[in-house]
């Protein structure tokens, strides 16, 4: 504490990022980064931006890219939002969307900026336990409530819901926005954008970071009904009407039209996650059913803490979380196949 803080300050609980090494040589499992890297003509665009155009202000609009993302889901690009990073596509959403009289639902095991940002902005939230497979059931969310916030896949479950499941909630809900926070969508899931054509609660996120491996250039979306996006816009422009640099737009934007890269590398991903699965369940692990880029594993023989340790002695790294019910867990990324195979061996080795 210190007298020059604002009262705030002193309540805020500050999200804890994963842990981003110096040592070049750790397999980096912690942090859901996408091991393929982003797609080379997203590469080529951002250096055309550098040698070009930093002199200028952006694009406060960030239009070309917006439409880029709107042919590729079929909808209209002032249905389109972008930010800096889907965390801060989250915040303006709290903001603009989520801050009721009644409070905001979400998983009591889920994303954990959710709560960071509701203590940043005074938002009372309700937390809805998971079931006894750690999974959502959409009928715990029907109870009376400002709004709500899901990721789809869940995050660190990586458990996914259908399409139909969030349409009931949409339907149960028609009053009160619903984001969906589809980070790791991409990976096997189900989006829901489609359901923004009939739905005006719906708000969709994606990210960058994750199925467009550009998690180091802070590129996030949001896809809603013109009402909500200008809602975002509102709070964007009394905020920082700049949030994207001109070298982050071009490579977004290659990024977004590279279907072919995307297609290619998330598939890849897909692919390993399977076999990764596989091999953990063969050695005793509980795997939960993944539809993202990492898994979410725990051993009956031996604590998640012990498991962590010896995998960094290792120099395997990967994340584990505090909330008692889930500290036994690992998540594990997803990375390229001779990574995966380190994480086995090293695993076995412990075993
Ligand atoms: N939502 C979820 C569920 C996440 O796991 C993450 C990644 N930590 C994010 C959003 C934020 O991603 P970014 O800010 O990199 O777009």
């Amino acid at each position: 504490m210190s007298r020059f803080w604002s009262p705030i300050v002193g309540t805020l609980k500050p999200y804890t990022a994963g842990e981003q090494p110096r040592i070049a040589n750790l397999v980096k499992l912690n942090t859901n980064e996408n091991p393929y890297g982003p797609s080379p003509k997203a590469i080529a665009a951002m250096q055309a931006a550098v040698a070009d155009t930093l002199r200028l202000y952006p694009d406060p609009s960030a239009l070309a890219l917006r439409e880029a993302i709107a042919r590729t889901y079929g909808v209209s690009p002032d249905e389109v939002f972008v930010g800096n990073g889907s965390d801060e596509v989250l915040a303006h959403a709290f903001v603009a969307l989520l801050k009721h009289e009644k409070p905001l639902l979400y998983p009591d095991v889920t994303y954990s900026f959710y709560p960071t940002y509701c203590r940043l902005f005074g938002i009372e939230a309700v937390d809805v336990p998971l079931n006894d497979d750690f999974g959502i059931d959409i009928g715990d969310y029907d109870r009376p409530c400002g709004a709500i916030i899901l990721p789809n896949p869940n995050a660190p479950t990586g458990i996914g819901l259908p399409l139909s499941a969030i349409e009931t909630l949409l339907a149960a809900h028609p009053e009160q926005p619903v984001v969906i926070d589809e980070a790791y969508i991409d990976f096997g899931g189900e989006s829901v954008i489609p359901l923004t054509r009939k739905y005006d609660n719906l708000l969709v996120i994606h990210t960058l970071s994750k199925s467009r491996s550009l998690a180091g250039l802070r590129v996030g979306y949001a896809i809603g009904q013109r009402p909500l996006i200008d809602a975002l816009e509102r709070v964007k422009d009394s905020f920082n009407s700049y949030p994207l640099d001109r070298i982050a737009q071009a490579g977004a934007t290659a990024a977004i039209e590279d279907t072919a890269w995307f297609d290619e590398t998330r598939h890849a991903v897909i692919a390993s996650r399977d076999r990764v699965s596989g091999a953990l369940r063969q050695r005793g692990f509980e795997v939960l059913p993944s539809q993202a880029n990492f898994v979410f594993a725990r051993h009956p023989d031996h604590s998640g803490e012990a498991l962590a340790k010896g995998l960094r002695e290792r120099a395997v790294l990967v994340r584990r979380f505090a909330e008692p019910r889930i500290s036994d867990f690992l998540r594990i990324s997803i990375g390229t196949p001779e990574q995966c195979d380190a994480l086995i061996a090293a695993l076995e080795d412990i075993l």
